[in-house]
Formats: structure tokens, sequence, C-alpha cells
């Protein structure tokens, strides 16, 4: 703001500078809305620093210009009233491309989701079919909720590897071997025919629980993604931890047996070759030698109470307990989460998990830790994607024209 010494300049710059702080605050509000959901303005005031007394005069002006809404929810075990942004028209997608599966969801700017819809990939599937099949997907979600492309600002895409941070490039080649080399935010953005965001899956993963839901901005939080790789987000006050490599989390590579199996990466024994759903379907397949089993098979059994299956799956996360609970002596987190397609099946995995880590770890260090499974399931990656997207969206206040 430039200052002008005149007769009356004191004055009026005096008046300028309140209406530009109550338009920085008016902001301030609309963004952390936008960054960490809908919340009670009690919250509000403690995210944004400002008084309660200027929170409620905001909420009120933005309510009045219809710009947020307020409903009734349940806080702490209380009654309380959550302020919302009103949905402005624009869309975020999420797109999730896993190692054998492809999923889409989008969501609009006041983070409510729409037309989830999945599919299972072929076993080494490459970037030209699986992206047309993913832009077949959006268009069909899109034009199901009667939403024009034009109304889509961003598009959060996740992958099952560590990205390079700049270009988006593939960092562990292996993991996705035909996806290697290409310039994936280009060739995504191509192909879909929108601006993209790229995160790795287990990334995400904390994304959507860190930045909505009960463990919005918590100090610390860890979400450990099993599927057919093992992996791990990390969110420092609702905030994505990202390192300068791509590279973090990558709990899956902790090498468990000395002279175990090779593992993708070229070392041997790593968690990932000892506990992932490709172990646990491998294990399941020599307790049912006649059957063809698949993880659904495994889920199925469990869900039954099969004692074999869930002791399968104990074992499963007692190994993958030894990983994460290094990761609770070294950070001492708030919320560990546990996710991927195992979540829904409940207990087995989860306790033989929770276990092993406060066996291995420093009891302090997780004396006030929560373990929880994930509410989002297998979803959480593509939940992800759409708030991370929406969250860009929000800070930047417009979107480039690709990425
Ligand atoms: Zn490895």
């Amino acid at each position: 703001m430039s200052l002008v010494f005149d007769g009356d300049g004191a004055a009026s710059t005096s008046a300028g500078s309140q209406k530009a702080l109550r338009v920085r605050n008016i902001e301030l509000v609309v963004g952390t809305l936008g960054n960490d959901g809908p919340q009670t303005q009690a919250m509000l005031a403690r995210r944004t620093r400002l008084s309660p007394g200027t929170i409620s005069s905001i909420v009120h002006e933005l309510a009045a210009q219809h710009r947020v809404s307020a409903r009734s929810t349940i806080s702490a075990g209380r009654r309380a009233v959550e302020i919302a942004l009103v949905p402005d028209g624009r869309v975020v997608v999420g797109v999730d491309v896993g190692r054998a599966h492809l999923r889409v969801m989008g969501m609009d700017s006041g983070r409510r989701t729409f037309g989830m819809r999945s599919t299972a990939l072929p076993a080494a599937h490459v970037p030209a079919e699986t992206l047309a099949i993913a832009r077949h997907m959006v268009d069909e979600l899109l034009t199901e909720h009667g939403v024009n492309r034009s109304d889509v600002v961003l598009c959060g895409v996740a992958f099952p590897a560590s990205l390079t941070p700049v270009t988006g490039s593939v960092v562990q080649a292996s993991v996705l071997p035909g996806w290697a080399g290409i310039d994936l935010a280009e060739a995504t953005s191509r192909a879909l025919d929108l601006p993209v965001l790229l995160e790795n899956d287990a990334n995400l993963g904390a994304i959507a629980h860190a930045s909505a839901g009960p463990f919005t901005g918590v100090r610390c939080l860890v979400f450990v993604k099993v599927g057919t790789g093992i992996g791990a987000g990390l969110a420092f006050d609702g905030r994505l931890y990202e390192s300068a490599s791509g590279i973090a989390g990558e709990i899956g590579h902790f090498q468990l047996v000395d002279d175990g199996e090779v593992c993708t990466c070229g070392s041997r024994g790593c968690l990932e070759t000892v506990a992932s759903t490709r172990n646990i379907v491998a294990d399941f397949a020599r307790i049912r030698p006649d059957d063809h089993v698949d993880l659904d098979d495994v889920i199925a059994a469990v869900t039954a109470g099969d004692p074999a299956a869930m002791r399968l799956l104990h074992n499963a996360g007692a190994q993958i307990g030894r990983a994460v609970a290094p990761i609770c002596n070294l950070l001492s987190p708030d919320v560990v989460v546990v996710g991927g397609p195992l979540a829904r099946v409940g207990a087995a995995l989860f306790d033989g998990l929770v276990q092993s880590t406060r066996q291995r770890s420093l009891p302090a260090a997780t004396k006030h830790t929560r373990f929880v499974m994930s509410d989002l399931g297998d979803h959480a990656e593509v939940h992800g994607a759409c708030l991370l997207a929406l969250r860009r969206v929000m800070a930047e206040g417009h979107v480039r024209a690709s990425n």
C-alpha cells in the first residue's frame, strides 16, 4: 500500500489500513475453511489467531453474502455449529492410479464428493491405455452429475510410486515399470485434458485424514497404506511433509530379513516382500491349494471368521508393526491411520500391527498415540487427491492453464 502525505493523509491511510486488514482477515477465514474444511467458529479463531469477536463478525458478513453456511454438528461430544463454504460452482476431480486399480471421484468447492467409481487394471499396465480409461471414467462421472468440463479447475492424481517433485516422473522405475522415464505431469494432463497435480498415494492418504474429519490439523499424523506395496505418508499440523527427493515414508523397504526375497528396489527381505497383499494372497493360496484365490477371497474368508485367514492378516500386521515402531520412537505421532484395501476387514491386520508396534516402541512414545483404521478404506487416496487439488485451488485463488 502506498502512503500519501497530504492534509488528511493520516486519516485516509488509517481507514484504508482498516479496510485492507479486514479484506486480509476475510481471505484468511475463507482460506482456512477451504484448506481445513467445515469447522466451528472456535476452531477458526484458533487456526487464524483472530479474536472470537472478529471471527463472528466475518462469518456474519460472509453468511449475508451467501459465501458460507452454518450446520449443526457434534464436536468433542457436544452440539456445535460448523461453518462451511458454500459451493461456488468450481469442481475438482481425483484420479487414483493403482498397481491394479483405477478410481475416480469428484468434489465440489464445499468439499462434497460425488460420482466415485473404480475398475481393475491389468498387471504391468501402461500409461496410454490406463489414462484413456481414466479420461473415459472422468467424462462419465461429469456427465452423470451434470458438470461441465469447464467447471473442473484441477485434477489431483495419485500414483503408487515416489514422484520427483518438479517433473512428476516416477523415482523408482521398478514399481510401475511401464510408467518410468516419461513426463508424467504432461502425459496425464494431455490425456485427461485437465490441469493436474500429481502426488504419491500414501501421501494423499495422509492428506485425506489430516485435512478432513476428526484428525484435521493434528500435530503429527502417520498414514500407513497396506496394499500391493506398503508406504507411509506424514502430515504435520494438517500439512503434508514433502521431501526434496520425493522419497519419504517408504517403509515398505524397511529390511526385515537379511537374506530374504529380492525386492523391487533390488534389496532383499524388505517389508514389502513379507507383508504386502501380494504375500498375503500367496500365503492364503497355500492354505487353499485347490482354489485360484485373490484378495477378495482373503477378505471374504476373514469376514466369515476363517481362523487361518485371520491369522495370516494378524501376522502381516505384526510384521508391519516392526517398521511402524521406529517411526513412533522417532515422531511420537498423535495418530497412526492404517489404510488400504484391508482397512475394511477390521481387526485382524490392525490388531497385529498395533500390538507389534506397541511391543517394539518406547511405551512413552506411543502413550498418547491413537491407532485407527481408515474410515475411508481404499478410497482414502482418491479422496486425498480431491482434497489436495481443492486446497491448491483455494490457496492460489486461480488455476494455471496446465501443470
Ligand atoms: Zn525394497
